[in-house]
């Protein structure tokens, strides 16, 4: 299979303003130097602490941010500097589905406009065309009939983002990022929901960036797995190397913070000794030495490079 995007050395950084005049007195590194790939009808998972540049790595792919340099190679096409046109139609082959469907659904909006509305935006439909299509994505999302005439706020969390999803496909991309798409709902929809994307994909083949901050959920949906921590990639293998044989110590400490069901299990869980430090004052080096329990020297002087240690499985850490 082809690469359908490709990230090379991306960076995203924030100024920070300071002292009364608000001058740029820095810059938080939220997403420092990242390379990944893509293929076409994979499964992407991106997992990392709050804070590590995933959200950031998506949202600047699909240019609600601004990359600070790198590529992204969208059907070996570099999206980041794209304007008018040419950008209108990546708007329409990447879309996203967000976190929060209660922030990202305006409440007061007809379910049917808000699933019309990127129709409308990038296509010239006739008015019952669009309906029909409207009510087909609803109805494929397992949303009720009357959805169409209902009210976002109506619905409860699942179902509104079940609209999310249906307002992601509306335009049949070919990639969605979905940055933790089911973390705001109960423990008990969340299933329902990962499985629909699951059927999702098959049926529209969507190729998936999928974010989550633990390794417990990406884990039934992803192909392959990226680790972030504090901006940097760690670690990127597919999923059952990443599960069976994790080589980064960060990635080794997020195995073991996962609840198993299996009593035998041999290895003890690993806690991390203090906080993720801030984005804004990164350490020198390993961005993870301060709290890796396998640290030496060259870690604090040496930044590691993210390399291929075996056949498709990439670790950036000194000890490999
Ligand atoms: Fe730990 Fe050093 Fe590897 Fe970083 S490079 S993860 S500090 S062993
Ligand atoms: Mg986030």
């Amino acid at each position: 299979r082809e690469n359908l995007l490709e990230v090379k050395n991306l960076k995203t950084y924030y100024p920070v303003k300071g002292g009364f005049l608000r001058r740029t007195v820095g810059n938080v590194k939220a997403v420092d130097d990242i390379s990944f790939d893509i293929k076409a009808g994979e499964t992407l998972g991106l997992v990392g602490e709050s804070g590590c540049g995933k959200s950031t790595t998506g949202r600047t792919i699909i240019r609600l941010l601004k990359a600070t340099g790198g590529q992204v190679l969208f059907e070996g096409k570099d999206i980041t500097k794209l304007r008018g046109k040419s950008l209108q139609s990546i708007r329409q082959d990447i879309q996203m589905v967000f976190q929060d469907p209660y922030a990202s659904l305006n409440p007061m909006q007809m379910v049917g406009d808000i699933v019309s509305e990127p129709i409308l935006n990038y296509k010239s439909v006739n008015k019952n065309d669009l309906k029909n299509e409207v009510m087909d994505l609803l109805n494929r999302v397992g949303l009720p009939e009357d959805a169409y005439y209902k009210y976002a706020h109506e619905f409860s969390g699942g179902q509104r983002q079940r609209i999310g999803i249906a307002r992601a496909l509306a335009l049949r991309p070919k990639l969605i990022i979905a940055d933790e798409p089911v973390s705001a709902l109960d423990v008990s929809v969340q299933s329902q929901v990962l499985n629909l994307l699951k059927e999702l994909q098959d049926e529209f083949d969507l190729t998936f960036l999928f974010i989550a901050h633990d390794l417990s959920v990406v884990k039934h949906m992803s192909d392959r797995i990226g680790v972030m921590y504090l901006g940097s990639m760690a670690e990127i293998a597919d999923r059952s190397s990443i599960y069976s044989e994790p080589l980064h110590p960060y990635t080794k400490a997020l195995i073991s913070a996962i609840p198993m069901p299996d009593p035998r299990r041999k290895s003890k869980r690993i806690v991390l000794q203090g906080d993720v430090p801030s984005p804004l004052n990164p350490p020198s080096g390993c961005p993870f030495h301060p709290r890796c329990p396998e640290a030496r020297p060259e870690c604090s002087a040496v930044k590691p490079a993210l390399k291929e240690v075996k056949p498709g499985h990439q670790v950036a850490c000194h000890l490999y």
